[in-house]
C-alpha cells in the first residue's frame, strides 16, 4: 500500500527539512522522510511527525519507491558535497522526468552545473532559495525556486501552497529561472540582508554613543519606525532585541560579544558583484564591516593609541535627529536594493536569465527575513516598468531619496564629526552622489593611466579616439 503513495520526499532532517515536511503535511501533501545517519527518521516519526501522515524511507531506494512519479526529491542538506552525495546515490533509483530539488544554501554555479549534469540523464534539477530560518519553514518561507523549468508545473502546487503569503495573499514564490538563477536571486537576498543588518546597527551605534540614548528609549523609536516607511521583520526583531533583559535585568545586547560571525552568502555577492563590474558597495562594506568586527584584539589594541575627535558632543535637537536618522536609514536602504537589483540584472544579461523583478520583490515580500512593507513599493516599481534600469529611477524612489538627502547628509556628516563609524549609511550617500554625477573624476585616473603605463585614454571632442600622451615630453 505504501508504494507510490508518496507526493514528495525530503531528505534532510535537521531543523529546516523537519520543518518543511511538517509544512508539508499541514497542506495536504504526504512526505515521505530520509536522513543520512537513519535512526532520525524513526525519531523524527515517533516524535514530531506522530500523528500526521508522514511516513519515512531507511534507505533511498524505499524513499523512491514510496513516491509518487514523477517523483519529487526534495534535499534540505549542509550545501556542498553533501548534495552530490546524494544525487549520485538518488540516480539509480530514479527514472526520466524524475526531479531532484535542492532548498540548501547552495552556490550558485554549483546549481548550473548540476542542472546541466542532470539534463543530460533526464532528470529535472531544481535549485530553490529557501528563506526565512526555521519559522519561515514551518510556517511558510520564502521560496526561489529556479532550474530546469520542465519542473516547474510539477511542483508549483506544493511550493505555492507551503510559501509564504503577501498581504493581499499572493503566494512569495514563484519560478525564477534557469540554471542557478534561484540560489542566484536567494544569494543577492542575502546580501541584502547582511546590508540591512549593518545598516540597522549602525543606527544603533550613532544613537547610543552619539546621542546617549538607552535600549528601552531605543526599542521604542524602532517600534515607531516599524509603523511608518522601515516597517520590516528586521526592524521589528530589532525593537524586541533592544527591549530584551537578562536575568539581572539589565540589556542583554549589551552582554554580547560585538564579533559578527558570517556563513559566506554575503561574501558571495561581494564577489560576485566584484566579477560582474558592478558597484554593490553597500552589500560589500557590510561584509567588511563582519570582517573588522571580528578583529577584536586589534580593535582593542586601536582603542587605545588612535586619536578619535575630542571634546566633541553632539549638539542640537535630539527629535529632530532621530528623525533624521530614520530618513538616512531608509534612503540608504533604497540604495541597496538598488544595487541589489543592478546586480541580478547584470547577471541576468550574462546567463541569459528572464529574470521576473516584480516577481522577486514579491517572493521577498513575506516569509523571508528581508520582509517588509518597502518591497511592496518595489513591485510597484517593476510592475510598472518591468523594464526599469535602476530602481532610483523609479518616480516614487526617486522623490523618496530626494526627501530624505538632507537628513542623510547631516546624519553621515554628524557621525564623520562625532567619530562613529557609519561605513554603510556613508557608502550609500557616496553612490547614491557618483550615481548623479554626470561627470566623475575618472578622467584624472585615466590621465594617470596614460602617464605611467600608455594605457590611452578616450578624447570627449573626438569619440571613439583612443590615444597616448607624452606626458613628461622627455621621450
Ligand atoms: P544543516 O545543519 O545545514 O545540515 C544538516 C543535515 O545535512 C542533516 O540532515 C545531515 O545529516 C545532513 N548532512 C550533513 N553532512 C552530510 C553529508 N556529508 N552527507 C549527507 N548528509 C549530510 O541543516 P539545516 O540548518 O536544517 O539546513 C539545511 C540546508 O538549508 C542548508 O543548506 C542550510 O544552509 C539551508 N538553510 C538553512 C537555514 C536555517 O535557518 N538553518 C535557512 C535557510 C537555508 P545527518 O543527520 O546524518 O548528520
Amino acid at each position: 500500500i505504501l508504494c507510490n503513495s508518496a507526493d514528495i520526499g525530503l531528505i534532510g532532517l535537521a531543523v529546516m527539512g523537519q520543518n518543511l515536511i511538517l509544512n508539508m503535511n499541514d497542506h495536504g501533501f504526504k512526505v515521505c522522510a530520509f536522513n543520512r545517519t537513519v535512526s532520525k527518521v524513526d525519531h523524527f516519526l515517533e516524535n514530531e511527525a506522530k500523528g500526521t501522515n508522514i511516513i519515512g524511507a531507511h534507505s533511498v531506494e524505499e524513499l523512491c519507491a514510496k513516491l509518487k512519479r514523477p517523483r519529487k526529491v526534495m534535499l534540505l542538506v549542509k550545501a556542498g558535497p553533501a548534495v552530490d552525495a546524494f544525487i549520485e546515490t538518488l540516480l539509480p533509483h530514479l527514472e526520466p522526468g524524475d526531479i531532484i530539488i535542492d532548498g540548501g544554501n547552495s552556490h550558485f554555479p554549483d546549481t548550473t552545473r548540476r542542472c546541466e549534469e542532470l539534463e543530460k540523464k533526464g532528470i529535472l534539477y531544481v535549485g530553490s532559495g529557501v528563506s526565512g530560518g526555521e519559522e519561515g519553514a514551518r510556517y511558510g518561507p520564502s521560496l526561489m525556486p529556479g532550474g530546469n523549468p520542465k519542473a516547474w508545473p510539477e511542483i508549483k502546487s506544493i511550493f505555492q501552497a507551503v510559501s509564504a503569503k503577501a498581504p493581499d495573499g499572493q503566494p512569495c514564490c514563484d519560478w525564477v529561472g534557469e540554471g542557478g538563477a534561484g540560489h542566484y536571486v536567494k544569494m543577492v537576498h542575502n546580501g541584502i540582508e547582511y546590508g540591512d543588518m549593518q545598516l540597522i546597527s549602525e543606527v544603533y551605534h550613532i544613537m547610543k554613543e552619539g546621542l546617549g540614548i538607552n535600549n528601552d528609549q531605543m526599542a521604542d523609536i524602532f517600534e515607531e519606525w516599524n509603523k511608518e516607511e522601515l516597517d520590516s521583520f528586521l526592524i521589528e526583531i530589532t525593537r524586541d532585541i533592544l527591549r530584551f533583559k537578562d536575568e539581572d535585568g539589565s540589556s542583554l545586547l549589551e552582554k554580547i560579544l560585538d564579533k559578527a560571525g558570517q556563513k559566506g552568502t554575503g561574501k558571495w555577492t561581494a564577489i560576485d558583484s566584484l566579477d560582474r563590474g558592478i558597484p554593490v558597495t553597500l552589500i560589500t562594506e557590510a561584509v567588511y564591516s563582519r570582517c573588522l568586527s571580528s578583529l577584536k584584539d586589534e580593535r582593542t589594541h586601536a582603542s587605545k593609541i588612535l586619536k578619535g575627535p575630542t571634546n566633541v558632543k553632539f549638539q542640537g535637537d535630539q527629535q529632530n535627529f532621530i528623525k533624521q536618522i530614520g530618513s538616512a536609514l531608509y534612503a540608504s536602504k533604497i540604495v541597496s536594493y538598488a544595487q541589489g537589483f543592478m546586480l541580478m540584472r547584470q547577471a541576468a544579461e550574462d546567463f541569459g536569465w528572464n529574470l521576473n523583478y516584480s516577481g522577486i520583490a514579491l517572493m521577498w515580500r513575506g516569509g523571508c527575513i528581508i520582509r517588509s512593507r518597502f518591497l511592496g513599493q518595489i513591485k510597484d516599481a517593476y510592475n510598472n516598468n518591468p523594464k526599469l534600469e535602476n530602481l532610483l529611477f523609479d518616480p516614487f524612489f526617486q522623490e523618496a531619496a530626494a526627501k530624505a538627502q538632507d537628513s542623510w547628509r547631516t546624519v553621515v556628516g554628524t557621525s564623520a564629526t562625532l567619530g562613529i563609524p557609519a561605513p554603510t549609511l556613508s557608502c550609500a550617500l557616496s553612490f547614491y552622489d557618483g550615481l548623479r554625477h554626470e561627470r566623475l573624476p575618472a578622467n584624472m585616473i585615466q590621465a594617470q593611466r596614460d602617464y605611467f603605463g600608455a594605457h590611452t585614454y578616450e578624447r570627449l571632442d573626438q569619440p571613439g579616439k583612443y590615444v597616448h600622451t607624452n606626458w613628461t615630453g622627455t621621450g
